[in-house]
């Protein structure tokens, strides 16, 4: 059994092929698929999904750091009321990006601050997203973390120290189509995590493993992930879909 921590089924992108991705997915051995949130443009879309693959899928709720904008105080109480309408997995997608713009910084250290407490008030999980932020990021998570504070960095692309410190505030590290990246770098020092802080990914339909890289992503292509992932451990492909299930059910209670 596979688990796909983190992928964006809902997309547009999708809308075209979906049943034919997810029987991909799903002949592939992927039989979990975690759905992070990114504003309330996709929030009808998600549920959407949900209804259409009810046994499949599991929904996160939260705002994105690129969606922090001058109205995030408003995207962030939708948040707040699906959080305390229904059950969701996680909060997630939260974060810190500045690679695409720095000029809300302050606003998204709010907001990611603001959905770290519902999610330990809510005892749930949280996803990080996090670029060129590590450490906008760990300045947060050091004030707010906790035994209530765990959950997962998504699309962990950092050094070894710093996957060392985000596994300090009980994160998993989510590993995908970066690590079979030539100069993706995590791949040279993965071996020196112990596998118990690793859970799989795509981030589909963005950052296709390699030989894919550059296409649409999509859950299947999980197997690149892991047939690199039994290269790193020296394990077999089934002890690492194994593992990294287990671990992903530790996240998720689920
Ligand atoms: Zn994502």
């Amino acid at each position: 059994m596979i688990t796909d921590t983190h992928t964006h089924l809902y997309s547009e992108q999708f809308d075209e092929d979906r049943n034919e991705m997810m029987q991909r997915a799903k002949d592939a051995g992927i039989s979990r698929f975690f759905i992070p949130a990114i504003d309330s443009s996709y929030t009808e879309r998600m549920l959407d999904l949900e209804k259409n693959y009810p046994n499949d899928v599991f929904l996160m709720m939260g705002l994105h750091p690129t969606s922090v904008k001058e109205n995030y105080k408003e995207e962030l109480a939708h948040v707040k009321e699906w959080l305390d309408k229904r059950d969701f997995y996680a909060i997630g997608e939260i974060g810190i990006d500045l690679y695409w713009d720095k000029s809300f910084l302050k606003q998204q250290q709010e907001a990611f601050r603001t959905q770290i407490q519902w999610a330990k008030e809510k005892k749930l999980p949280i996803v990080i997203h996090c670029r060129d932020a590590f450490d906008e990021i760990f300045e947060v998570l050091e004030t707010e973390k906790g035994d209530d504070l765990f959950g997962i960095f998504h699309c962990f692309t950092g050094t070894l120290e710093q996957a060392q410190k985000a596994i300090s505030y009980n994160m998993k590290l989510g590993i995908g189509g970066v690590a079979t990246f030539k100069n993706g770098k995590i791949d040279k020092f993965l071996n020196q995590v112990e596998i118990k802080h690793i859970v799989l990914e795509t981030d589909s339909p963005y950052l296709a493993p390699t030989p894919y890289r550059g296409k649409r992503n999509e859950s299947s292509y999980i197997t690149n992930v892991i047939d690199k992932l039994v290269d790193i451990y020296g394990l077999t492909f089934d002890e690492i879909s194994e593992i990294t299930t287990q671990n992903s059910k530790e996240v998720f209670s689920v």
